[in-house]
């Protein structure tokens, strides 16, 4: 490993604040021997934190209608090839309840910006969930909202909620965005996130259009600074229906270093190893693993609609990411020695 790099990875791991610098030498051009070096130290910080164990969420991706109009992903309100759809929450909860029975006790509803899910709408369909599965956590993922509804939300008894920064630098947040959304403002909605005592999970792609090592060197600055509880970080992967239909897809081996180096800046963070990853590379997820990830999130949708969820091509939800077959993802994880585990998976600092 050049000294640089070596010099500025013995500094993180002492858990100091890095600098815009020191991030991109960390970031460039990384070789095989320090991916290697990288996953090593990632994995033994998170068999400590965590033990070899693999948490399980359910997720349920309740509709695909959305107000937004990011240029990467496929659901976005001017693609009119979408077929849309939206579950009612008697279909939410059946599928909480097959999941149940499954095994799981963290269900992720995730969706479009969907006007229809009003606070209203939402909060019902959240103290439904939360009274029927008292023991289990409750995740969010439905984009920007004001602080009353977030706190209604919290109210009814959501305990955590997802929202990627997607990318921490102005200019580049302009490219993959029109210019109604903000990065100020997505920003914001993170530490209000935070404030309310929601476990966050903040995050991005790897490898969209304008993406350089100085961008990703402040989406880590970022993550230092927000301490979220959960990290997001999947491939870009191009959606055909979009203006990124061309662009090249994000590089797996880039993101596992990331998945590495973000493990080593938060000892303790609940990471999954993204549906995208297990999209762009076979046996992705467990790629992911072995980089330091301790978190998988199988799907849970209904059958019927899985497939109109696509937020990039060729979006997997059969096989080992569909929730039914939660005992192949088991055996694939027993395979690289780790285990999935039936528990809540809370974050250390909310035990
Ligand atoms: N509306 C919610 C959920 C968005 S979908 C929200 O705004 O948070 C969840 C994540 O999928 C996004 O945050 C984005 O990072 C990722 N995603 C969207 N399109 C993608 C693509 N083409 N390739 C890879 N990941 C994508």
């Amino acid at each position: 490993m050049n000294p640089e790099k070596e010099k500025n990875l013995k500094a993180l791991e002492s858990g100091e604040i890095l600098s815009r610098e020191q991030w991109k030498s960390l970031i460039k051009d990384p070789t095989k021997e320090d991916a290697r070096i990288f996953a090593e130290k990632a994995c033994r910080i998170r068999d400590r934190q965590y033990g070899k164990r693999v948490f399980i969420r359910g997720l349920i991706e309740f509709t695909n209608y959305c107000r937004n109009d990011c240029y990467y992903c496929g659901i976005r309100r001017s693609n009119c090839h979408a077929s849309r759809y939206r579950l009612t929450g008697e279909e939410i909860l059946e599928c909480c309840r097959s999941g149940y029975e499954l095994g799981f006790r963290t269900f992720v509803l995730q969706g479009g910006e969907d006007p229809y899910f009003n606070d209203e709408r939402m909060t019902e369909i959240i103290r439904t969930i939360k009274k029927e599965f008292p023991d289990c956590a409750l995740t969010l993922s439905i984009g920007e909202k004001e602080r009353k509804s977030y706190e209604a939300f919290r109210q009814a008894g959501a305990d955590r909620y997802l929202l990627r920064h997607e990318t921490a630098d102005d200019d580049h947040y302009r490219l993959l965005h029109p210019a109604e959304m903000s990065l100020r403002h997505r920003k914001a909605c993170l530490y209000t996130l935070k404030e309310l005592g929601y476990q966050t999970g903040a995050g991005f792609m790897v490898g969209t259009p304008g993406q350089t090592a100085d961008t990703l060197a402040a989406d880590m600055e970022f993550l230092q600074e927000l301490k979220p509880e959960m990290v997001g970080i999947g491939p870009f992967l191009p959606h055909h229906d979009t203006p990124f239909r061309h662009q090249p897809a994000g590089d797996v081996g880039l993101t596992l270093y990331l998945l590495s180096l973000v493990r080593i800046m938060l000892p303790d963070v609940l990471l999954p190893a993204t549906t995208a990853l297990g999209t762009a590379a076979q046996n992705g997820r467990e790629a992911g693993v072995l980089a330091g990830a301790n978190v998988v999130m199988p799907n849970l949708s209904p059958g019927n609609v899985r497939e109109k969820y696509l937020l990039y091509d060729n979006k997997i939800c059969t096989g080992n990411e569909a929730a039914e077959n939660l005992r192949d993802l088991s055996s694939s994880m027993s395979a690289i020695c780790y285990e999935t585990v039936t528990d809540r998976g809370d974050h250390k600092k909310f035990i």
